[in-house]
């Protein structure tokens, strides 16, 4: 029988989707990438498609998610990078060998080297985190409102005011918290 994992949770935005993969981060954390074979199910549903991962890729995959989320998080609060994180997220944006491609139908996907494909897909993912954390893209760094969560998310709608990481969960569960409390008193 297959272990059951948790849920990923898909934004459109590849670097903060992938530092989704652990969320709750100030409450009980949830893992979403604890096997090597979850990070190639994740890269798959991202467009990063590998063929295998081993324990010593997931670390590595590890490390630059929580660089991101260092960088991304102090990005957010208009505070200074932290140098380790954006050493991490500089290197592996350096060793990846993916390659943008365009499709016949006039989208953009990667070509990953085979015999490097996780560290190719890193290198994508650390160069998305350098696209938004230096504000290139249209939209805005900020924190989940929940205090158990607190993830970086890219606020792309018109007001800029979003405050949940996603509306389905965390803005829910505030909501649900706040309607209990209510009827409590
Ligand atoms: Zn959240």
């Amino acid at each position: 029988m297959r272990a059951e994992f948790p849920d990923f949770r898909l934004g459109k935005v590849l670097a903060t989707s992938f530092t989704g993969t652990l969320s709750e981060r100030h409450g009980d954390a949830v893992e979403r990438i604890p096997t090597p074979h979850r990070l190639v199910d994740w890269l798959a549903v991202s467009g990063l498609a590998v063929d295998s991962c081993t324990a010593a890729q997931l670390d590595l995959a590890r490390e630059l998610r929580e660089s991101v989320h260092a960088a991304a998080t102090a990005a957010a609060l208009q505070e200074v990078l932290p140098a380790s994180a954006v050493r991490v997220i500089n290197d592996f944006s350096a060793q990846g060998r993916a390659a943008a491609v365009l499709t016949p139908e006039g989208e953009r996907r990667w070509r990953l080297h085979s015999a490097s494909g996780v560290e190719d897909a890193l290198s994508v993912i650390a160069a998305d985190a350098i696209s938004i954390i230096a504000g290139e893209r249209d939209g805005r760094l900020a924190l989940c409102a929940s205090p158990t969560c607190r993830a970086a998310f890219f606020d792309t709608s018109q007001s800029r005011t979003r405050r949940w990481c996603d509306m389905n969960t965390c803005g829910n569960r505030q909501k649900k918290a706040r309607f209990n409390a209510a009827r409590n008193t």
